[in-house]
């Protein structure tokens, strides 16, 4: 028990931004240009979107949809494709933040990974020294069905695996993430296949999308001219987004999470599983 109130303690104060912070880029489903500006916020704040005057809290209550992408609308007011960028505030431990676009409503694509955000964000944390309580699972919740479903168990820690079939690499079929290095995970881009790419397009998504910032995975091999990142660098993009959308709870959790196969979709049904079984108790 010692131990445990001293981990608390030391790891688990609310964190936000030294200073203001830009990133601008392309939408990569809406195509259009975007500009965001993260913001320090007062402690308990949580982490807020501000388009067009309306704030859009990072919260699971207002996902408006979960194909391709995870999307928040509040009011009539969308911002697309918030993951990579919750992904790094929730590996970094940032709780307090207003993302602000001064230009587009998606979060620019980057690179197709978390590693700019991660850079350009982890110099200018401050601990602000107030406690954050963690959303402990007390019992077990599983979501999904049919080799499709995510799994959470009680832990100490947080700890993500996934497992799946990646199409084309010899990767394996398994990765987790243990909270020890966010580097191993925040280089990972987002992929595709590339039999996908025609149907992704005529469905009006993926406009922003170019071999410069997704991973095109092919029969013939990997679409990319500076090759895999990583050898499983698919399994660890797909941990890197569970990582962002679980963080849509709005606090940290301990718990240990094992998606087969999973996605946006169960990522979300995920939390709400969680919200409505498991109540989040206090740590005395
Ligand atoms: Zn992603």
């Amino acid at each position: 028990m010692a131990q445990f109130l001293i981990y608390k303690k030391t790891d688990m104060n609310r964190k936000t931004v030294s200073d203001i912070v830009d990133f601008k880029g392309v939408g990569i489903h809406s195509g259009e240009r975007s500009c965001i500006l993260v913001h320090p916020a007062e402690p308990g704040e949580g982490i807020k979107f501000y388009l067009k005057s309306i704030e859009i809290p990072a919260s699971f209550e207002y996902v408006s949809n979960t194909v391709m992408s995870t999307d928040l609308e509040r009011e009539g007011v969308t911002v697309k494709t918030v993951e990579h960028l919750l992904a790094v505030f929730h590996l970094l431990g940032i709780s307090d933040a207003v993302v602000e676009f001064l230009e587009g409503f998606e979060v620019p694509i980057m690179d197709g990974s978390g590693y700019e955000f991660y850079m350009m964000l982890k110099d200018k944390i401050v601990d602000t020294g107030v406690y954050i309580e963690p959303i402990d699972l007390r019992g077990y919740v599983r979501v999904g069905e049919y080799g499709c479903y995510i799994e959470a168990h009680p832990s100490v820690s947080f700890e993500v695996t996934y497992k799946g079939n990646i199409n084309y690499i010899d990767c394996g079929d398994i990765f987790t993430y243990k909270g020890d290095d966010p580097e191993d995970i925040v280089k990972a881009r987002t992929f595709c296949y590339l039999e996908d790419v025609d149907t992704i397009l005529e469905r009006g998504y993926g406009k922003g999308g170019s071999t410069r910032n997704v991973l095109i995975i092919g029969k013939e091999g990997i679409h990319s001219e500076e090759g895999l990142r990583y050898p499983d660098e698919p399994l660890r993009h797909k941990v890197f987004d569970l990582i962002g959308d679980i963080y849509l709870l709005g606090a940290p959790i301990r718990g240990k999470i094992v998606s087969y196969n999973g996605g946006h979709s169960l990522n979300i049904e995920l939390i709400k599983s969680i919200v409505k079984n498991l109540p989040a108790v206090k740590i005395l």
